[in-house]
């Protein structure tokens, strides 16, 4: 055993090597599966590596389930440097899809002065059309365009905050 584990496996040996996990997990396809219960039947080696893998599952799953002390969660708080962990703030922060991201929305929309001007725009096109100085629909259309960088980008922070509410809610922030 130990001189030929001097020798590099040649590969058939490494690829039911690779596959032995699968292999007793039973999750390989038929035919690999096929492939490393052939091997391990000519191969010396590769059996004494799949019965010590299925010694070794036998032995874990017979083991009792261990139950976590009572202060477990008390003790692993106490021990992380508080400091530390705001430090790496940034980094718990949730992950959104890229569409969620507010760099997503091109900055001149997300800029506070294109959506009050976007605002005020609307704001008086419908005014001309309440009183008659515009058309219907052309103020319509100025107010939808006007209103439109506004409501992306509270949209945008709607979902993102539905998200993450949902999605993230186990993650302290
Ligand atoms: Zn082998």
């Amino acid at each position: 055993m130990k001189t030929a584990m001097q020798q590099p496996a040649p590969p058939e040996c490494r690829q039911a090597c690779d596959r032995m996990q699968d292999y007793l997990d039973q999750t390989l396809p038929k035919r690999e599966s096929l492939a490393v219960f052939l091997h391990v039947r000519e191969c010396g080696a590769c059996r004494v590596q799949l019965e010590t893998l299925q010694a070794l599952y036998a032995r874990l799953g017979e083991m009792p389930p261990i139950e976590a002390p009572a202060d477990f969660d008390a003790r692993i708080l106490a021990a992380v440097p508080y400091e530390n962990y705001r430090a790496m703030a940034p980094l718990r922060s949730p992950r959104v899809p890229v569409l969620l991201e507010q760099e997503s929305l091109p900055a001149w929309l997300r800029s506070r002065s294109v959506r009050l001007v976007g605002l005020f725009a609307a704001a008086a096109a419908l005014t001309a059309a309440a009183s008659g100085v515009a058309a219907g629909t052309a103020a319509w259309t100025v107010a939808g365009v006007g209103c439109l960088p506004e409501l992306s980008v509270r949209l945008q922070n709607l979902t993102r905050r539905v998200y993450v509410a949902t999605v993230h809610r186990s993650i302290p922030r």
